[in-house]
This record gives C-alpha cells, sequence and structure tokens, in this order.
C-alpha cells in the first residue's frame, strides 16, 4: 500500500492505477478503523480493480465546542489493517493541504444539510459535502462506498452527487454491529465500560420499532412512542433526536407505508451516539 499526503501525489498514484477500463473504488474515513470501515475497504475490494482510502479528520465538519481535536487518531493501526485488505492507495493529508489559507469555497446541499444531525450539528454536512466534493475531484473514483450507519449523510452527499452532476456511483453497505447489538463507531473508544451498557439502548429500541412494525403497526407515532419508552429505561442516555423520516428528503413521515429510516443520535457519557434502522416498504 502506498501512502501519499499530498494531492498532487495523489492524483499522480491514480493515473497510474485508472489504465483504461479499470474501477477505481474509493472508501472516505476519519480514520480509528473498526470493522465498519473495513466492511466498505471489503465492499470496494470486491467491486473494483483498484481501491483508494482516504483518511482526514475533516475539521469543517466538526462545530466549535466538538470532539476535533480529541477525534481518535491511530495512524500506525489503521496502516496495518488497511494493509492488510490490500488497498493500493491511502490518501493521508494535512488539513492545511486541503483547506489551504484562504480557502472559502463550501458544498452545501441546503435543506437536507439541516435535517437531523444537522439541526444539532450546525455547518456538519456542509463540511462532509464539501470534503466529499473535494475527494471525488481528487480521486475521480468510479465508486465511491459509504455506511449506513451514517444514513443522513448518505441522503446529503446522494443529493450532492446528482445536484452537481459527479460522475460517481454511491455504494452504501450495512451497518456493522458487535454482537450485543451496538454500532460501531471510532467514538465507542469514548465510551466507559458503564457507558457502553447504557448505549445498548439504542439499538434495543431501534429492533423495538422493527419489531412493531414487523407486527404490523404503520403509524409513525406508536412506533415512536414504543422506541421513545425504550431510550426512557436508560435515564442516563440524553436523546437528541427520535424520528421516522423519509430515506431521501429526511422529512418526518406520518407513516411507514412506503418504507421509512427510524434514525436516533443521544448522548453517551462523553459520546454523541447515532444509529438506525431502514424499514422496507409493505
Ligand atoms: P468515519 O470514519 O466515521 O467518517 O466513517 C467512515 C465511513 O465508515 C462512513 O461512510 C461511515 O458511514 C462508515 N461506517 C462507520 N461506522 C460504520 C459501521 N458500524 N458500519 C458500517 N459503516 C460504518
Amino acid at each position: 500500500m502506498r501512502i501519499v499526503r499530498t494531492i498532487a501525489e495523489t492524483r499522480r498514484a491514480v493515473a497510474d492505477l485508472k489504465e483504461p477500463s479499470r474501477t477505481l473504488g474509493l472508501v472516505p474515513t476519519m480514520g480509528a478503523l473498526h470493522e465498519g470501515h473495513l466492511s466498505l475497504v471489503r465492499a470496494a475490494r470486491s467491486r473494483c480493480d483498484a481501491v483508494v482510502v482516504s483518511l482526514f479528520v475533516n475539521p469543517t465538519q466538526f462545530g466549535p465546542n466538538e470532539d476535533l481535536s480529541k477525534y481518535p487518531r491511530t495512524f500506525e493501526a489503521d496502516c496495518a489493517l488497511l494493509e492488510a485488505e490490500k488497498v493500493d492507495l491511502l490518501f493521508a493529508p494535512e488539513a492545511a493541504e486541503v483547506y489551504p489559507p484562504g480557502a472559502q469555497t463550501f458544498v452545501e446541499v441546503e435543506d437536507l444539510s439541516r435535517r437531523l444531525d444537522g439541526a444539532s450539528r450546525p455547518g456538519h454536512f456542509r463540511g462532509v459535502a464539501t470534503v466529499v466534493a473535494k475527494l471525488f475531484h481528487i480521486v475521480a473514483p468510479n465508486l465511491a462506498f459509504f455506511g449506513q450507519k451514517d444514513a443522513a449523510q448518505v441522503a446529503v452527499l446522494r443529493r450532492m452527487v446528482r445536484d452537481l452532476n459527479f460522475d460517481v456511483e454511491l455504494v452504501v453497505c450495512p451497518i456493522v454491529r458487535e454482537p450485543d447489538g451496538l454500532a460501531l463507531s471510532s467514538r465507542n473508544r469514548y465510551l466507559s465500560a458503564e457507558d457502553r451498557r447504557h448505549a445498548l439502548v439504542l439499538s434495543r429500541a431501534l429492533r423495538r420499532v422493527e419489531e412493531q412494525a414487523a407486527a404490523g403497526v404503520v403509524d409513525a407515532e406508536p412506533l415512536l412512542a414504543a422506541g421513545h419508552a425504550v431510550v426512557a429505561e436508560e435515564p442516563a442516555v440524553r436523546l437528541d433526536y427520535f424520528r421516522v423520516v423519509d430515506t431521501d428528503t429526511l422529512e418526518d413521515l406520518p407513516r411507514i407505508d412506503q418504507g421509512a429510516l427510524i434514525a436516533v443520535a443521544a448522548w453517551v457519557g462523553p459520546a454523541r451516539l447515532i444509529d438506525n434502522a431502514l424499514l422496507p416498504p409493505r
């Protein structure tokens, strides 16, 4: 695996990897890699001739009071994991390479960026859309791999790709969980053993909603009530949102007949965690 730090080197390396008719896959990450990230890398490996991973803790997607400086950084271990997955190229730039002094151009997917996490993290999705647009320009992948774990991010990026005519196919991979249901996240490293036990309430609440939906409940209101009741079993968990929304527009849905996204976000100890479940159309 070749490790590159600059945009110019990345462009040159990609040109070599992208001989005619070879498919190039990109997996954007912020590092502190776990099996969730590796599932995306494996999906990319299975569908593409060459795989590029980016590792960049993107400052523009963190708010002023968020965990940018504390975000876990485990570069050596990340490299070993990616090497083992036979990644061809790792692009790991410094912030000044991505945002040179005076940078003032951003990508904003207007309405979508203010829904779900965008409501409680103003500017977050502007940062995400901007850095992913830049990565698409730098790497020019045929396919780009993202996790369903960040369902709102997927909706924002799908819209960006459509609106700005990016020639890239987004591939969305399922959420990877611990055996007890906890969705893998780099932020799980912030959790104490007790926090971790509390955090299980999120996947439990989603499961309860899925069970109710499978039993025939179609109105959002009782489904949300069931989910809220489960979260309330852990008073240490401070709910940000628990919603039933349309997968593409992220708008609240009154019913789930046409399919829906059940999305939850909560503070557990020092970490803000998110999780979700997709309900299929009836
Ligand atoms: P991050 O490093 O947190 O920005 O995540 C990089 C990519 O990995 C994003 O597309 C995430 O949605 C994806 N990802 C993170 N956690 C998981 C997980 N538990 N299962 C599947 N994909 C994940």
